[in-house]
């Protein structure tokens, strides 16, 4: 059976998986790292190794070759990590030492854009062509998939969605511009938000801060969703008042992109169920089509199977230096267009009798 080995590099761990041709995991290896650079590529070759061994010692069948996702922005070749920041990686030509040392074609994407592949491919946007994954976890990032395809940039930098400038002169981000939508939405700014709401309103928080020290400053993310769910009403406005900037941030980019999916995943408890549907509408109008806001279905499997969909060739005689994108996707289009693709949730597009340039 042909197979992919999917990694997943985290600053901490290292989680990889076997995956079969139908997105199937049939091992699984992991293990904890050190923050050093080079002790990262070794953890991962000794992952690859460990899976490959597993592989022939239980008859899985040949292992074609392994994808990386990893946490920062990749080159064009889909071999270099141009910048990692929580990795210190600077121009690591990650994939190339992979292969080298495993023997095996190796190629490594933005974890992002491997997960949105992975939707794509086998999840939530399976009969979609067009899909926007949004992973609203510490920040927000994503992945884009237009017409079939990946949208990587100019320099493998698009779908930063986290870093779009929702209010001018807003809060500081770490990425040095102010105001930018994950200082609203994210894990982090519901954080935020519910301790500032817990301090205000003391008297209405009693279910949020007892979970704590009984402080706004020791209540963590678990507590606001254990609260809430036990109807703390702070806690309830602490992810109304996430919710709405994250549906009206799925507003804009529904504006730019239209994506017929909304895949909206990441640590951040429920993302997609604290996003209202008829905040990410973008507008009232009759003959507006909303998009289908999901949740992952595949990627959340594994976060080692969504740069395994990325690495699988659509030969097996496809080495990595014969590797484009453009096959890949082509074989991909190929593919979904030879299927009858029908989605219930999305009616006839309608056309816009008014819509005009302005
Ligand atoms: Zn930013």
């Amino acid at each position: 059976m042909s197979l992919t080995i999917g990694v997943d590099i985290g600053g901490t761990k290292i989680a990889g998986g076997i995956v079969d041709v139908r997105g199937a995991i049939l091992a699984r290896s992991r293990q904890e790292t050190e923050r050093d650079p080079r002790e990262v590529v070794a953890t991962i070759v000794a992952v690859v190794r460990d899976l490959v061994s597993v592989a022939a010692r239980d008859g899985l069948g040949d292992v074609e070759a392994v994808g990386l996702g990893a946490p920062g922005f990749v080159d064009e070749t889909r071999q270099v990590v141009r910048f990692a920041p929580n990795i210190d990686w600077a121009e690591e030509p990650l994939a190339v030492a992979v292969s080298a040392a495993c023997g095996l074609p190796t190629i490594v994407e933005n974890d992002a854009n491997a997960a949105a592949w992975g939707e794509f491919r086998f999840g939530a946007g399976r009969a979609a062509h067009d899909l926007v994954a949004v992973t609203v976890g510490t920040g927000i990032g994503g992945g884009i998939v237009l017409g079939d395809r990946l949208v990587r940039g100019a320099y493998g930098m698009a779908a930063e969605f986290g870093h779009l400038v929702r209010v001018p002169d807003g809060r500081l981000c770490g990425c040095g511009k102010r105001g930018c939508w994950e200082q609203y939405a994210s894990g982090n700014a519901l954080l935020r938000k519910a301790r500032e709401l817990a301090a205000e309103r003391r008297n209405e928080a009693h279910t949020l801060l007892d979970l704590g020290d009984g402080t706004p400053e020791g209540v963590t993310g678990q507590h606001i969703t254990v609260a809430a769910r036990e109807g703390d009403p702070v806690a309830l406005e602490a992810f109304s008042r996430i919710g709405r900037w994250l549906g009206t941030g799925l507003a804009d980019v529904a504006a730019l992109l239209d994506p017929a999916v909304f895949v909206i995943g990441g640590g951040c408890p429920r993302p997609a169920t604290c996003c209202s549907r008829r905040r990410a509408r973008p507008s009232r109008h009759r003959w507006w089509r909303p998009a289908t806001v999901r949740t992952p279905r595949w990627s959340r499997r594994s976060s080692a199977t969504t740069p395994a969909s990325w690495a699988r060739p659509t030969s097996p005689a496809r080495t990595a230096e014969r590797w484009s994108p453009g096959r890949t996707h082509l074989a991909t289009l190929r593919h979904h267009r030879s299927r009858r693709v029908t989605d219930p949730v999305r009616p006839a597009r309608r056309r816009c009798p008014g819509r005009s340039n302005g």
